[in-house]
């Protein structure tokens, strides 16, 4: 594997008229690409704003942040960012929401096309493309964003608590489906959780960030023996207990005023 991100003591500030805001201070960590990265931290630590650093949507003041070319390909990765809620535009059907990339960006090709059939179907969507998003499900409006982030065919994709709008069980299903489809299509991630099972769950690697200014708290590997391929065998795994005793120490210490 190679790299694909690397941070270097990455820090960032908000400033407004009533002051400064240090959100992220001395943040170093790589990416290896098809590596999934998750991102655990106490409410407003700074979670959001380093995920909008790595898509370039705010520059770091200090520190950088290094997208690598792959060996293969001349072009840096592009990067698919996918927000905390939907967004979904309840005047467009849901074929149109998710080709709305596509069409903005002039990049509606015959290929383009097949490939969201392609994933319309696989995310059992098909029937639902000329629907409004109010006449879907969350899961289902989740799985339409999803589309939408992965049709422009980003090799990263940072995920913003994606599945916080689902209820728990919906939740299990589709996290563990939307990761094994990125899986299968041999991307890189990083997600944003307050679910330490999930984190657990659908990481190779944990990031755990400190109370703001965000620091790295800890790095923790997570490989997991399991039984099958079923969403819950994560949870069952003999190490998926001792995994969530060390998250939970350290985050009680960081949100221990
Ligand atoms: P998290 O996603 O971990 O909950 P955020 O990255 O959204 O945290 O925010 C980190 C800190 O930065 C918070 O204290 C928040 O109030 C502050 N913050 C976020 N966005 C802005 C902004 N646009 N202007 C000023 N402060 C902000
Ligand atoms: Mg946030």
């Amino acid at each position: 594997m190679s790299k694909l991100l690397e941070l270097s003591n990455l820090s960032y500030s908000y400033h407004s008229l009533q002051g400064e805001t240090l959100a992220l201070k001395d943040i170093s960590f790589t990416v290896e690409e098809g590596e999934f990265v998750a991102i655990v931290g106490p409410s407003g630590c700074g979670k959001t704003t380093l995920l909008s650093v790595i898509a370039g949507l705010l520059t770091p003041e200090e520190g950088s942040v290094r997208l690598a070319n792959s060996d293969d390909k001349q072009e840096l990765p592009n990067i698919g960012y996918m927000l905390q809620k939907d967004h979904l535009f309840e005047w467009l059907s849901i074929y149109k929401n998710v080709t709305l990339g596509l069409e903005m960006h002039h990049l509606m090709t015959p290929e383009k096309k097949a490939y969201i059939d392609r994933l319309l179907r696989e995310y059992g969507l098909d029937a639902f493309r000329e629907k409004r998003p109010s006449e879907l499900s969350g899961g289902m409006k989740q799985r339409a964003a999803l589309i939408r982030t992965l049709a422009l065919e980003p090799s990263l994709l940072l995920l913003d608590e994606p599945f916080s709008a689902l209820d728990f069980q919906t939740r299990l299903m589709v996290a563990d489906d939307i990761s094994k489809l990125i899986r299968s299509a041999g991307k890189t991630m990083i997600i944003i959780t307050h679910d330490l099972g999930e984190a657990i769950s659908l990481a190779d690697k944990i990031i755990v960030l400190s109370k703001r200014p965000a620091t790295v708290a800890r790095i923790i590997p997570v490989s997991l023996s399991l039984e099958d391929d079923s969403p819950l065998a994560p949870r069952n795994a003999p190490e998926y207990q001792p995994l969530f005793n060390e998250l939970w120490e350290v985050l009680s210490n960081e949100e221990a005023l």
